[in-house]
């Protein structure tokens, strides 16, 4: 049963986010919504665990669909990077702004970049096209990611300043038209690129705060230099070309691990 204890413990951690948020808030959607989403991870990990090969596919559909379908769809809550703009701007400290306080903005500096990894919406469609193993290297397009993040903080800024009528219901379209928009060039992009992740790597304005934050993760992959052979087994199935044999903080690419364990699972000496 020892084995189970790391599960244990996140869903631990996020029943006492549940709780708290619940009793501090006095709103039971937290309680439902933290407990799902500590659930899906745990389930994750025990698969994982259990050397299930789809354990993070598993966690990254629960928890991706859930937040498009019933969070965005059907309560209506913009959870891209515009609605955390809009409710910030409103002053209102509800599920958009928790949702990047937790995955986005702060849990990075615990989990680093497992949002990507298991619970992107965008990704979890994404990560279903067939160029799981980048086949190109890596381009120097990063800054388009600085112009998605101004155009989306632009965007929310213009409707307050020209004192536009029922944001609320232009941030729903927004939801709806910025995922087609995300897809779209997402798909694009990975295709383009040979890539599945292009888009996370040049074109996702949510990675200018989560980059940054990553860096210093409590969380991180790290190499015993003792069993590593160097054979670059896991540089080559890393789909975010991160160079995980640096174990300083300077690692090629380090801000960009979304803890996917590829190199893990396929590190032949068991270094990682
Ligand atoms: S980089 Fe952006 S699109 Fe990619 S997984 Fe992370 S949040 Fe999702
Ligand atoms: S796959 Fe394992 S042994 Fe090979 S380079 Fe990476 S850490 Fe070293
Ligand atoms: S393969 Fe390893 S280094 Fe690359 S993103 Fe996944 S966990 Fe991180």
């Amino acid at each position: 049963m020892k084995k189970y204890l790391l599960p244990a413990i996140l869903f631990a951690i996020f029943e006492a986010v549940a709780v708290t948020l619940w009793l501090a808030k006095d709103n039971l959607f937290y309680l439902f919504n933290f407990s799902y989403i500590g659930a899906s991870l745990a389930l994750g990990v025990t698969l994982y665990i259990r050397e299930y090969r789809h354990a993070r596919r598993v966690t990254q559909l629960l928890v991706g669909s859930y937040m498009l379908v019933y969070l965005g769809l059907i309560c209506g809550e913009n959870m891209q990077i515009e609605g955390f703009w809009y409710y910030l701007f409103t002053g209102v400290f509800e599920a958009a702004t928790i949702h990047y306080a937790v995955a986005k903005i702060f849990g990075p500096l615990i989990f680093g970049r497992g949002w990507c990894g298991y619970a992107c919406w965008t990704a979890m469609v994404l990560d279903f096209l067939p160029y799981k193993r980048p086949q190109q290297p890596r381009k120097k397009l990063g800054w388009i990611r600085y112009v998605t993040f101004a155009a989306s903080l632009i965007f929310v800024a213009a409707l307050f300043l020209m004192h536009v009528g029922n944001i609320e219901r232009i941030m729903f379209l927004a939801f709806i038209v910025g995922n087609l928009i995300y897809y779209a060039v997402g798909i694009a992009a990975a295709f383009s690129f040979r890539d599945n992740r292009a888009f996370c790597k040049y074109f996702c304005p949510v990675t200018v705060f989560l980059k940054p934050m990553s860096r210093f993760s409590l969380l991180r992959i790290k190499c015993d230099k003792s069993k590593c052979v160097s054979c670059g087994k896991c540089r080559q199935v890393c789909p975010m070309d991160v160079d995980v044999t640096d174990n300083s903080a300077k690692r090629a690419n380090g801000t960009e691990c979304i803890l996917c364990l590829e190199c893990v699972k396929n590190c032949p000496k068991k270094a990682l």
